[in-house]
């Protein structure tokens, strides 16, 4: 008989499939918790853009292909980055909008820069398309741009600059990025990805005046954080028209589907819940710096909507413990951070239940 293996792709036989979480009905017939608190995928506590359900009970037909240049959506982004229509793209996720940034313009061979850990996807997708992933290690938690700019070589075709960076949670300075954007040759694109942009405070860089300067810079942003709209599936981009005009030439027809684009737009009005989803997050990010000060745990500090935590056991072992406490959160150790846990940010009622069974924990392992 033949390899199992002979209709699989070459860069796929030693894939390592997508470590997932595990999901509150698992949990729920494991252990017999009735509410697990699921602090694992950065979601947001608060729920829907209350706004956007709303706007989703108007829909009254999805029979029609609709008019897939979304103009009323593009525009909308532009004019609140100053940018055209044309600087805009749309995805299925931001997620989608970084496999295109793969299909366009990344060859068999080609190498690719990024952080270590960061964003997981960046090296799936490197994998796919036989891209060889230059995985530059962080410096005191934060990019080391420096390192990350010699790392870019003949064959560099992307650069990939988390913002605030998952699974750490920490930002880079804004004149940083720009110096290094400016000293990044021509050809490469420089894909800023800022899925926790929002829970930033204004200081932090958008990436526009960086785009201004260099076109071939793309910066990723995602309704599924702040809107609380993850299951909509909604990302948007904005580059330069030329690679904005890529991209989309090697998108699926209609990739963003209507009742996104009805909730999205409905959401980008709902200037209480962003309020609210801010406040929360900030009440939240003071609450577990006060509360691991306390008990003497290091973290980094965070701009986004979780925390990575430091453990003093295996963190597989740790995420474990907790799981059976009925506490859902990521283990470092599929995330490239070992010795750590990724806590989602939650309600008040989440956080401190997260805190209570981590303390009692914590006295155990440190026994
Ligand atoms: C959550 C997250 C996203 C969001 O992806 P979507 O496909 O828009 O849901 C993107 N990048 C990073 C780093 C994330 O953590």
């Amino acid at each position: 008989m033949q390899s199992p293996e002979r209709l699989l792709r070459r860069t796929l036989r030693s894939f390592a499939p997508y470590r997932r979480g595990t999901t509150v009905d698992e949990v729920r017939r494991r252990y017999g918790i009735e509410h697990p608190v699921k602090l694992s995928q950065n979601e947001n506590p608060l729920g829907s853009s209350p706004r956007a359900l709303a706007a989703l009970h108007g829909i009254s037909a999805l029979s029609d292909y609709f008019e897939d240049d979304h103009l009323t959506l593009k525009s909308r982004l532009a004019e609140r980055y100053g940018l055209t229509n044309e600087h805009v793209v749309l995805g299925h996720g931001s997620n989608e909008l970084v496999q295109l940034a793969f299909t366009a313009f990344v060859d068999p061979g080609d190498e690719i820069v990024m952080a270590l850990p960061t964003f997981s996807l960046f090296k799936k997708d490197a994998t796919i398309f036989g891209a060889r992933a230059i995985e530059v290690p962080l410096r005191d938690g934060v990019h080391d741009l420096e390192a990350m700019g010699r790392a870019a070589g003949e064959r560099t075709k992307l650069v990939f600059v988390c913002d605030p960076n998952n699974p750490t949670g920490t930002r880079v300075e804004p004149a940083a990025l720009a110096a290094f954007a400016g000293a990044l040759p021509p050809g490469v694109l420089l894909v800023i990805d800022q899925a926790y942009r929002e829970f930033m405070d204004a200081g932090g860089s958008e990436g526009v005046d960086i785009l201004k300067t260099r076109p071939e810079t793309l910066v990723l942003r995602t309704s599924s954080k702040i809107y609380g709209l993850a299951a909509a599936r909604f990302g948007y981009g904005y580059s330069s028209p030329q690679v904005v005009a890529w991209m989309d030439s090697v998108r699926l027809p209609f990739n963003v589907a209507r009742p996104a684009t009805v909730a999205v737009l409905a959401a980008f009005d709902d200037d209480d819940f962003i309020a609210r989803s801010i406040a929360n997050n900030e009440t939240g990010k003071a609450y577990f710096a006060r509360e691991l000060d306390r008990l003497g745990v290091h973290y980094y500090p965070t701009a986004a909507n979780f925390v990575a935590l430091a453990v003093p056991i295996g963190a597989d072992a740790a995420y474990e413990a907790l799981l059976e406490r009925g506490i859902i959160v990521r283990s470092g150790d599929g995330l490239g951070l070992p010795g750590y846990l990724r806590v989602s940010i939650g309600t008040p009622d989440e956080n401190a239940a997260f805190i209570a069974a981590f303390e009692a924990l914590l006295a155990k392992w440190r026994a």
